[in-house]
């Protein structure tokens, strides 16, 4: 497996104030990974100090195998930044901006600058805004603009801080789709507080909290493997039944009516009890439709693990 991505036990002091302590993982060649946490937690902290743009004060970051310290410059061809809140000249025009962030690069391709912008503008679907200023755009354009920045280089790793935040609902899942079109040929790390953005193009997910990870796993993953003190079963019959059955249930501690034959049982055991629970309603004579166990969302681990 080859890593593009190696933290190693960083932390990052702000005066007194420590925003990452001992933070260590990799993000292997290929792979989108999502960076989670609440306001604070230090996930801009991070990727500013991946990107070269801040120090650490304590620990290593390799990028491509490179220690970011000691081959800033390589490292940052390497990497496409989106900052948090986008920063933009909002007084330039789109082209204008792209044109010197592309010379700023100094990217050499086979191609002349004004053919390479041409293509990023292509890419990110900003043709009809091309000759605007950037103050006149609208949110979702301003936020193409900060991507196309990032990718001008064509570089392999993106590194994406809330890119899609304060966008609508419609500029959202443009941006996602574009970002999950991306993550097929380039690594991305993307920082997000939105759960189904990981659940939709995330490979893994990290989980950030007060400067430490509390979680990294798959992202189909990270709800199934933690160890539940209890569970929670949904089941629906054919017609009500008293709740004073359900009681015959082993190891049930609880059982709710949620709608008319929609019951939740709860039980203090990890082992799954779903077969006690049939068995015991063929025994009643009781007709089962659906019977299910209650998967946690990514917004009630996320919950758990970092309030
Ligand atoms: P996140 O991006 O997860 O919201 P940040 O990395 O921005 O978190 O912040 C982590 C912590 O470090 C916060 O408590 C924040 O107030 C603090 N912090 C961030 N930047 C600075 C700074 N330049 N100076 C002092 N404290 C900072
Ligand atoms: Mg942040």
């Amino acid at each position: 497996i080859i890593m593009s991505i190696k933290v190693s036990n960083i932390t990052k002091l702000y005066g007194q104030q420590k925003a990452l302590d001992h933070v260590s993982f990799e993000v292997r060649t290929g792979e989108i990974v999502g960076f989670i946490g609440p306001n604070g937690a230090g996930k801009s902290t991070m990727m500013k100090i991946i990107t070269g743009f801040i120090p650490q004060t304590e620990g290593e970051v390799w990028v491509n195998e490179l220690d970011t310290l000691e081959h800033s410059l390589e490292v940052r061809r390497m990497i496409g930044y989106l900052p948090e809140h986008n920063p933009l000249y909002l007084d330039m025009y789109v082209r204008e901006y792209l044109e010197m962030v592309a010379k700023i690069y100094a990217t050499k391709g086979h191609k002349g600058i004004g053919e390479q912008v041409d293509g990023m503008i292509n890419m990110v679907g900003l043709g009809p805004e091309q000759h605007k200023k950037i103050g006149a755009l609208s949110k979702g354009y301003r936020q193409r603009v900060g991507l196309a920045q990032a990718l001008i280089h064509d570089p392999d790793i993106l590194i994406l801080d809330e890119p899609t935040s304060g966008l609508d609902p419609n500029q959202i899942v443009e941006i996602r789709t574009f970002i999950a079109e991306l993550g097929k040929e380039k690594t991305v790390l993307l920082s997000t507080h939105i759960m189904q953005e990981v659940e939709a193009i995330c490979d893994r997910v990290l989980i950030i909290n007060n400067g430490r990870i509390v979680a990294d796993d798959e992202a189909d993953k990270i709800q199934s493997r933690r160890k539940e003190k209890f569970q929670t079963i949904e089941v629906e019959f054919d017609k009500s039944i008293p709740l004073e059955k359900f009681r015959k249930i082993h190891g049930i501690t609880e059982v709710k009516k949620v709608k008319n034959r929609h019951y939740l049982i709860q039980a203090a055991t990890g082992e799954d009890i779903r077969s006690a629970i049939f068995q015991w309603a063929v025994k009643n004579k009781f007709t089962v439709l659906e019977l299910r166990r209650r998967e946690k969302s990514l917004e009630e681990v996320f919950k758990e693990l970092t309030s």
